[in-house]
């Protein structure tokens, strides 16, 4: 067994032990698999320990690994990382969800951009759930307006919200965070949005974020150990 074979044991094991706690259905929580950083080697063993998803924050850094695992069929690329307008394109074309959508703006681009073949694209919205605005992601208030226009896109599907809090390590602190992005969750169910998927939960908290309602966790060290390429 490769040492990220044994990781994503682990995981998968805490995952479960969470859900059991917490009164959450395990199947009903996916783990991504955050590549960023690591190599096409480690991703390899994660998929032939069975791991589909794959979460990557830099397009060209993606789009090398990607072309390199080609001939692996069946697997989903999850981005999480800033968007930038001029990597739209690239990012509309090669990946299946986009965890990170801050601006109507930038929503506009990937629906406008998703190749037409393709199924439409999987999106969340990234919320700002402590209060700050110099921090990444859409601030509270004005989340039901950046939804309306999300939801009205063409190539796009509308799937939930995903958050990226500071990080803490105590377990209320943390999971304080996460109730704040299920609170966002239920008001705009309670303004008629449709939305099932709630992107929270890391190496370090992941537990936290399945008790407040997590459907998709992103394990990045926990799985593949430290980082150790550089990003572009
Ligand atoms: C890097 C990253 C992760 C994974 O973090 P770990 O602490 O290594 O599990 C998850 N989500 C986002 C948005 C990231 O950038």
């Amino acid at each position: 067994m490769t040492s990220v074979t044994e990781n994503i044991v682990k995981v998968r094991d805490r995952i479960a032990a969470a859900a059991t706690r917490f009164g959450r259905d395990p199947g009903h929580i996916h783990l991504i698999a955050v590549s960023k950083r690591q190599s096409v080697e480690k991703i390899r063993d994660a998929i032939h320990a069975g791991q589909n998803d794959f979460g990557e924050n830099y397009l060209q850094e993606a789009s090398e690994k990607q072309d390199a695992l080609e001939a692996a069929s069946g697997l989903v690329w999850h981005f999480i990382g800033r968007v930038q307008a001029n990597k739209t394109r690239g990012i509309a074309s090669r990946f299946q969800w986009v965890h990170t959508i801050e601006r109507g703006r930038i929503a506009e681009r990937l629906s406008r951009q998703r190749p037409y073949y393709a199924p439409p694209l999987q999106v969340c919205l990234q919320v700002e759930v402590t209060g700050d605005p110099s921090r990444p992601g859409a601030c509270m208030d004005s989340l039901e307006a950046l939804a309306e226009v999300v939801a009205g896109l063409p190539r796009i599907q509308f799937r939930g919200l995903m958050c990226l809090p500071p990080e803490e390590t105590e377990f209320e602190r943390q999971r304080a965070h996460f109730r704040r992005l299920r609170e966002c969750q239920a008001a705009l169910l309670g303004a008629g949005f449709e939305l099932d998927v709630l992107s929270a939960g890391m190496s370090g908290d992941l537990e936290a974020a399945i008790a407040e309602g997590a459907t998709h966790v992103r394990i990045g060290t926990a799985v593949f150990g430290e980082r150790l390429l550089r990003s572009d």
